[in-house]
């Protein structure tokens, strides 16, 4: 088994042109993986902090006093890796070291891991002798904490293209409602400037109605049955628009403010109308039993968590006990450790809780969350359409279509 022979790392930036870590591991003198991590804009109140101090300097020079911790590990051995952080972290939320440096440290070791073992990432992470291919669920679409004034408070519109039967189907499927998009938007507005967001959906001057309308039109243009072979999903990112002084969302660019109440109806509706495979985010992080009464109520939805779970197995515990969600968001930097986020899909799947690995929205252009998708028997994966960083995860799916332990797309 190869061995860690040196570890360094450096400040780089991410998409957004924010600073960021980015950690080289070599094994056996050799085999080099590198990972740049990547950062949320609308962060979970619980997911692990991203650097010590808020500095990616701090997080560096942490590494940089204990490499020698380091040298000699096996680098596929992620547990004793995640031990070793933890030794330098004793807090619950990697606020000592930084979550992005437990992420950066743990990929780069088993990707140098695959490489010394001349085997793809995937299959170093699972013992599974066949996979299957998750569905691209991307970004067309954006408001909220991705863009700016005028853009619907809704985060994200979403599409899948669930009536694929291959990657390449669905992945040519998202780009073509993308750009279909666009000249539904351009004819709506003559003076739309084909803005986009920080994720690469569109980021037109709309209402939440009204960019669900224009989405759907999209992909009717294209000949497709809304909710057939291609579906919308949204990303509410309910926390953003909730004020817990008020105890009420408030939905700023629209103009009106939702009880709790009025918050489960309001998604309902949007949920119903345009047929939603997917809903993440629906209610705050904290609104549990808001979240079982549309788990209950959409069983043929993926109502999903992404702030409510943050890749936290013991959040996702609470969320099981309580039927609060059929489906979780996977981020690794949520965690911290890339040990810790395999813990937390052990858990969704022995659960039947379908797993979403997902991007964040100041991105790398890494790819190896495509094969964590992978791994983890993720139903979706949510990287995103256009965009150098998120074309770089579809792309690498597109180069796994060569491997034959990769048989077909997932069942939804
Ligand atoms: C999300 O909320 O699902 C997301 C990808 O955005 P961010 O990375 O800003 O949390
Ligand atoms: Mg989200």
């Amino acid at each position: 088994m190869a061995k860690i022979s040196s570890i360094e790392g450096r400040i780089l930036y991410n998409s957004r042109g924010s600073k960021t870590i980015e950690v080289d591991i070599i094994s056996d003198e050799k085999f080099l993986g590198r990972v740049c991590a990547p950062s949320g804009a609308s962060v979970g109140k619980y997911e692990a902090v991203s650097f010590k101090n808020g500095k990616p300097e701090e997080s560096l020079k942490i590494l940089k006093e204990n490499s020698s911790k380091f040298i000699g590990l096996e680098s596929s051995d992620l547990e004793t890796i995640h031990k070793t952080l933890n030794e330098l972290d004793q807090t619950n939320n990697y606020s000592g070291i930084g979550g992005a440096l437990a992420f950066a440290v743990t990929i780069a070791a088993v990707e140098s891991a695959s490489k010394a073992e001349s085997r793809p990432l995937f299959s170093i992470l699972s013992n599974e002798k066949s996979f299957k291919f998750p569905f691209p669920l991307g970004n067309i679409l954006g408001g909220g904490a991705h863009a700016g004034p005028g853009t619907p408070d809704i985060q994200e519109i979403l599409i899948c293209a669930n009536g694929s039967k291959t990657i390449e189907d669905a992945i040519a499927t998202n780009l073509s409602v993308h750009k279909e998009l666009r000249k539904v938007l351009e004819k709506e507005d003559p003076n739309f400037t084909n803005g986009r967001g920080d994720e690469g959906g569109w980021a037109p001057k709309l209402e939440n109605h009204k960019a669900l309308e224009l989405s759907a039109k999209a992909i009717e243009n294209l000949g497709y049955t809304l909710g057939k072979e291609v579906s919308l999903g949204v990303d509410f990112a309910s926390s953003t628009q909730w004020n817990e002084e008020k105890k009420k969302y408030i939905y700023d660019r629209a103009g009106f403010e939702n009880s709790s109440e009025e918050q489960i109806d309001f998604a309902s509706e949007i949920i119903d109308k345009y047929k939603l495979i997917y809903a993440e985010d629906a209610v705050h992080e904290e609104a549990f039993e808001d979240m079982s009464e549309l788990t209950a109520k959409f069983p043929n939805t993926l109502i999903t968590g992404d702030d409510l779970t943050v890749t936290n197995k013991n959040i996702l515990q609470k969320a099981i006990n309580s039927k609060s969600c059929n489906a979780a968001i996977l981020k690794v930097n949520q965690a911290g450790s890339l040990f810790d986020a395999l813990e937390f899909a052990e858990l969704a799947n022995q659960n039947h809780i379908r797993l979403i690995t997902s991007h964040r929205s100041g991105e790398s252009t890494d790819s190896q969350i495509s094969h964590i998708g992978l791994a983890t028997k993720s139903k979706m994966l949510k990287v995103g359409i256009v965009g150098g960083e998120r074309v770089a995860k579809l792309n690498e799916l597109l180069r796994l279509t060569e491997h034959d332990l990769i048989c077909g797309m997932a069942e939804l």
